[in-house]
């Protein structure tokens, strides 16, 4: 869990949001391809409501069609 500086919630103006990962079998997969690895979700929220603020997919690069190994 991190705590993301410098926002606040649009929802109750609460200052401290935290990032938690969606991950196991509930995270993003491949559409019809459900055994192509797919990537955790991150979700910014707010400690104080609850509310989600952002969601984002942690690896994208493995929905590109050519992944590239760095
Ligand atoms: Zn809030």
């Amino acid at each position: 869990m991190a705590i993301v500086e410098g926002k606040a919630c649009p929802a109750c103006g609460g200052t401290e949001l935290a990032e938690g990962e969606q991950a196991g079998y509930s995270q993003m997969g491949h559409r019809g391809k459900p055994l192509k690895p797919g990537s955790p979700i991150v979700h910014v929220f707010c400690t104080d409501c609850g509310i989600i603020i952002q969601s984002y997919v942690s690896q994208p690069q493995r929905f590109k069609r050519t992944t590239v190994k760095v």
